[in-house]
């Protein structure tokens, strides 16, 4: 049976609740997504009736753990169309699975001389493990440039991405400027070079339909929380082939074969990877998460998104003084909106809106470099989910004109 959208407020029982006084209207959905009454039983019921480690024992509850942590695992991979469970390895988040990737596979394919191409607009989850990666190996790290609008400039990819391009690294979505960037085509001039894409997915996977064998993407990350999911819970996604290069990150119990006294041998994937204790209970509530993504449909989700924006963007435009970042027509954008109002401080913008009981995000939004890209130190960042309104909306644009009228 599939789920309503417009019922599907009523599933997140925080967000019954008034802050300041006044109902809470979340929008900080790009930082963490509420969690609805599913996910959260899910939960407290692995723990109240299965809790037991997985993969070592043959007791009844170790079965049980086990059966419904691999059950997520496959729910993973159907939700992005992996081609195999064996290509989905849990890690904490997004951050972990970049990091394993610049740090384990990264060393076996570049090599001093060699350059690694990023954009202005990465969150520094996607930016930092490649300077690092860069700073050991003598590689060049390079830029993609942006259009003035926040798109990608695909010009500037086709000139940056060449014979030397070992990796290219970019967000499926931006957190900032709302745009959806073309891994596929990019994915595409990056492998004629005999090259590797990786693509950090932390803002599509929660809010577009994605399938990982039509982008052609070699590596792909995401985080549980932004997706209705735990906090603590990540995804990395690899073709097999890859992930069979890659070097375990840690060695310990969980990932071994046979362990001797000089020498070890390892499971095979994607167990290999996932060293030591995993976070169960984190799994099994991602795979709720996705569950509950499916009954509404991941198309009708980023409809729903698509149709907030197209009545935020106008009434955001109208507001004098407001300076919105990135492409200015609803239609170029998934639901994330940042923002400045002209001589107020964001900081200041996102305390005010709190106050009405809005929440947004202020700050660089872990993308200093699109900062400077963009002339400002911060912005205000608004971002809609599945469970957001058109009330929702109307609050937020009323409360920034509260705020411009008091500052002001
Ligand atoms: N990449 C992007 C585009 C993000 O928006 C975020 C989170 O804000 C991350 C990476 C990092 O995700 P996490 O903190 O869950 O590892």
């Amino acid at each position: 049976m599939g789920k309503s959208l417009n019922t599907s407020r009523q599933d997140f029982p925080i967000l019954e609740q008034l802050v300041n006084d006044e109902p809470l209207v979340y929008l900080d959905n790009a930082a963490t997504t509420q969690k609805p009454q599913a996910v959260i039983d899910q939960i407290v019921s692995y723990y109240q009736h299965d809790n037991a480690n997985v993969h070592r024992g043959v007791h009844t509850l170790a079965e049980r753990a086990t059966a419904q942590y691999e059950a997520a695992r496959v729910k993973v991979q159907q939700f992005i169309n992996a081609a195999s469970s064996a290509e989905i390895v849990f890690t904490k988040g997004t951050t972990q699975s970049l990091n394993w990737i610049a740090g384990s596979f990264g060393p076996t394919v570049v090599q001093a001389g060699d350059e690694i191409v990023i954009s202005y607009m990465e969150h520094h989850s996607n930016l930092v493990p490649w300077q690092q990666l860069a700073k050991k190996t003598g590689a060049k790290l390079r830029y993609i440039d942006l259009l003035p609008d926040g798109q990608l400039d695909l010009d500037a990819a086709k000139q940056v991405i060449g014979p030397r391009t070992k990796i290219v690294s970019l967000a499926h979505a931006s957190n900032v400027l709302g745009v959806v960037n073309p891994v596929k085509t990019i994915a595409a001039l990056v492998h004629v070079q005999g090259g590797y894409m990786v693509v950090d997915g932390a803002q599509a996977v929660p809010h577009m339909p994605v399938d990982v064998q039509a982008l052609d993407a070699d590596f792909y990350a995401f985080s549980g929380h932004k997706m209705l999911g735990p906090t603590g819970i990540g995804v990395l996604y690899g073709k097999q082939a890859l992930l069979e290069q890659l070097s375990p990150v840690e060695y310990g119990g969980e990932m071994i074969d046979f362990v001797g006294l000089q020498e070890s041998t390892f499971k095979e994937l994607p167990w290999r990877l996932e060293g030591g204790t995993p976070n169960i209970a984190g799994a099994i509530g991602l795979g709720a998460a996705i569950d509950y993504l499916n009954q509404i449909g991941m198309t009708n989700i980023q409809a729903h998104e698509q149709a907030l924006v197209a009545e935020a963007l106008p009434a955001l435009q109208a507001i004098d003084g407001l300076t919105i970042y990135g492409p200015q027509e609803a239609s170029q954008r998934t639901g994330v909106i940042a923002f400045n109002l002209d001589n107020l401080h964001p900081h200041d913008l996102a305390t005010a809106l709190d106050m009405e009981g809005v929440a947004v995000r202020a700050g660089h939004h872990c993308a200093q470099p699109l900062m400077q890209w963009l002339n400002v130190a911060a912005t205000a960042r608004a971002s809609f989910y599945l469970y957001n309104t058109s009330e929702d909306v109307q609050a937020l644009v009323a409360a920034i004109q509260a705020a411009k009228e008091f500052f002001q």
